[in-house]
């Protein structure tokens, strides 16, 4: 006898398309943003993400993890950003045959003004766009659990972490109570659960 198919449950169903939407429209913007710059969206994100850790050692194979592309198009992307003046390479301190990348002055420049979605949000009562951010993040940590998603530093999965994911929230090496707001998703301080 034929499997049946398992079911699917309607509001899961719904939702899934929904946040695949929602990812289809954020992509669309982020086009936009780098054809207006004259790159790509990987080569938006690489200055981005070179951008928001300006104290960590950033390389090719950590870009290439963080984004989840391959090394060599993570590669190809770099260089051209280096010979757009937007990226340098400076000599790896730990390496001597690597070389870690930082921002140029004009590469800040070329960096999106405004995050995709930001009116939109703005809309949503505080309330609302709290529940949202829990909601994400736990979807994000059992991504993680399930290795679609291969690197993140979120309060969930840190060994700091003390609290109920819903309402008590407390960071222990910062020794702090936090906010939804205040929870992070890119921790550099970050140490993974055991
Ligand atoms: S160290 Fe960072 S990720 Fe860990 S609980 Fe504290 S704030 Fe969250």
């Amino acid at each position: 006898m034929a499997k049946k198919p398992p079911t699917v449950d309607p509001l899961n169903a719904h939702l899934a398309r929904l946040l695949e939407r929602i990812g289809e429209v954020a992509r669309a913007l982020r086009w936009q943003q780098a054809t207006g710059a004259g790159l790509s969206p990987l080569q938006i994100r690489i200055l981005g993400f070179v951008c928001d850790h300006p104290n960590v050692p950033v390389r090719v194979a950590r870009l290439a993890d963080e984004l989840q592309v391959t090394r060599p198009t993570v590669s190809d992307s770099v260089k051209l950003l280096v010979d757009r003046g937007l990226l340098a390479r400076k000599p790896d301190p730990h390496d001597g045959r690597s070389h870690t990348l930082r921002l140029t002055a004009e590469g800040r420049r070329n960096l999106p003004v405004a995050e995709p979605f930001t009116e939109a949000l703005a809309a949503l009562p505080v309330q609302e766009r709290e529940m949202l951010l829990l909601a994400l993040m736990r979807m994000l940590a059992s991504l993680l659990e399930s290795g679609d998603v291969q690197v993140q530093r979120m309060c969930w999965t840190c060994a700091h972490y003390r609290g109920d994911r819903t309402g008590r929230h407390h960071c222990q090496l910062l020794a702090t109570d936090l906010a939804v707001a205040e929870l992070r998703t890119d921790c550099p301080e970050h140490e993974a659960a055991a």
